[in-house]
């Protein structure tokens, strides 16, 4: 480090690092990154254990949550963390993925700094290649639609394979892949899937495999009134979003009484309101009622009466699900309730998990709103079972929408990066060398797919390329250790997870490529996070 600068230009407390050595720190501190994530890529990737300053544990194999818990610090490892979040929001899968293309288009662009290229000419070159790459995976992968059940089916079981869901993902890739085409919808020939309509929800207990889809809604919620029935067939839902109670009670108006006929008129006032507002209800021909405020004592009482089922307090992201899944209208003001304004569900009972009641609305006629109901041993299983799930969930509707999907098990990789090195030839000079770079990091992923596996790296690779002059869809069954094709071993995954990554990857590179001048503000003094527990100089 050379601190033996005559002027200071920067305030006191400000470090500076400059030139080959600000890239160099940089790039190594993304390699760093990307070296952490690297050993869970795959279905037979390991799985991490983080611990908190708390003492919370997560057990995980998945790169954004594993990046997001680390708590990193260092800005250009920062840079590769949101190279995860993003692939995460726009894909939900494919975290690992991107983190470790960026990490190793940053070591093979190490190579050529050493080789005296100059970083705008590789991020030029990379820049090329990435958008080469983007057409190449294009025209290669293939077609699906939602009637394709099989494939869509594969995606799931592809997603959750060596996650915490494997034991069971059979099982709930079929439920994923019900619940997601349940809530599909077209709307003037285009397709409509919103990830907010599967509800899902977590219960400690039993195994996984006794997870459920539910045509409707599970509640956390119980029937307000003991007299109320448990179960109610053929239910006539009525959704309303204000209080069944009277108002004002909650604010400070004062009323003086003087008399106890005075109170006895009041008392008797108020309970034939709430006792009109119920008759509303009844009227309406409602069996079932969900209010999103409170459930006055005597409007419950009036309620059970007449064998209504009512549950109050439930969040208003769930009365819209309710609305989405009964059909039903969400009502303010019960004068305005008529009869159509009802939803239906088969069934509303209530149901004891585990010392806990809950309401199940089931069996809704061609719901727009599902609930994916998780169940396992622990909750750490069932965390990671649930992120599993979402990888899941976010692959179908990517590959839904986007109406295209690749091979992966390395397949799709291997296949753009041959495509890239016979692109690369019609180059000239450096830009060449840039672009075959950039080829070549792409065989990271079957390569760290390999020795994750405990595989041979590169008699696998060898094998890989030499059955890709004859089929693009040529990938590693990890499990066999042998070259198959992938696509016809089911490991199917949206086209968009590998455009993403590629865009993410090659973005993140070129921008830390770009920088030769790290300028540090004052020593961090803000005192709440003691940086103990796992960093990003650990590895
Ligand atoms: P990411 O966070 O990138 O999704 P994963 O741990 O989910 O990381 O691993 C994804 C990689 O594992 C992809 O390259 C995918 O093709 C590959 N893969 C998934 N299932 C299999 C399988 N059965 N055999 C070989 N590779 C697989
Ligand atoms: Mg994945």
């Amino acid at each position: 480090m050379n601190q033996n600068q005559p002027i200071f230009i920067l305030p006191e407390g400000y470090s500076r690092t400059i030139g080959k050595e600000a890239q160099r720190n940089n790039i190594l501190a993304a390699k760093q990154v990307a070296e952490t994530v690297r050993t869970t890529l795959g279905p037979k990737g390991m799985d991490k254990m983080i611990v908190d300053s708390t003492g919370d544990i997560i057990i995980t194999n998945d790169g954004v949550t594993i990046l997001e818990e680390m708590g990193i610090e260092h800005p250009a490892a920062k840079m590769l963390v949101e190279v995860a979040k993003t692939q995460e929001d726009q894909v939900g899968d494919g975290t690992t993925t991107a983190v470790v293309l960026a990490g190793e288009l940053l070591k093979n662009a190490e190579d050529l700094l050493d080789r005296n290229i100059h970083p705008t000419v590789i991020s030029k070159g990379y820049r090329l290649a990435a958008e080469q790459a983007q057409k190449i995976v294009k025209e290669i992968a293939e077609k699906i639609t939602e009637n394709d059940y099989d494939i869509l089916k594969k995606i799931a079981v592809t997603a959750m394979t060596g996650k915490g869901a494997e034991t069971a993902k059979d099982i709930l890739s079929d439920l994923v892949v019900k619940g997601i085409i349940q809530i599909t919808e077209r709307k003037e020939g285009k397709l409509e899937i919103d990830s907010d309509n599967i509800k899902i929800e977590k219960k400690v207990g039993d195994g996984i495999s006794d997870s459920e889809l539910i045509s409707g809604l599970v509640l956390d919620k119980e029937k307000v009134h003991t007299g109320m029935p448990n179960q109610v067939k053929n239910a006539r839902i009525v959704l309303i979003n204000s209080a069944l109670e009277i108002k004002n009670t909650e604010t400070d108006a004062k009323i003086q009484i003087t008399s106890p006929d005075q109170l006895q008129a009041f008392l008797y006032q108020e309970e034939k309101m709430l006792k009109d507002m119920t008759e509303k209800i009844i009227r309406s021909g409602a069996n079932v009622v969900f209010c999103q405020k409170g459930i006055d004592d005597i409007a419950q009482h009036y309620l059970a009466k007449k064998n209504i089922y009512a549950c109050r307090r439930i969040k208003k992201s769930d009365m819209d699900k309710l609305a989405k899944a009964t059909n039903a209208k969400l009502i303010t003001n019960l004068d305005d309730l008529n009869p159509d304004d009802l939803g239906f569900a088969g069934l509303v009972e209530s149901v004891k998990v585990n010392d806990e009641e809950m309401t199940y609305v089931r069996e809704c006629k061609n719901p727009k709103a599902v609930t994916l109901l998780i169940r396992g041993g622990t909750e750490h299983v069932i965390d990671e079972v649930e992120r599993a799930v979402k990888d899941a969930i976010g692959d179908i509707i990517a590959a839904l929408k986007d109406t295209r999907v690749v091979a992966g098990a390395g397949a799709v990789e291997i296949e753009v990066s041959k495509r890239l090195k016979e692109f690369s030839t019609s180059l000239s000079g450096r830009e060449q060398l840039a672009v075959q770079s950039f080829a070549d990091a792409l065989e990271i992923i079957p390569k760290t797919l390999a020795e994750n596996a405990g595989l041979d790296p590169i008699d696998m690779l060898t094998e890989l390329k030499a059955q890709h002059e004859k089929n693009k869809w040529a990938g590693i069954d990890v499990f066999q250790g042998k070259v198959v094709d992938a696509w016809k071993y089911g490991v199917i995954e949206p086209l968009k997870i590998k455009t993403q990554a590629i865009k993410s990857a090659s973005e993140v590179a070129e921008l830390i490529l770009r920088i030769d001048d790290v300028i540090a503000g004052g020593s961090q003094k803000s005192g709440p996070q003691p940086s103990q527990g796992p960093t990003d100089s650990e590895m």
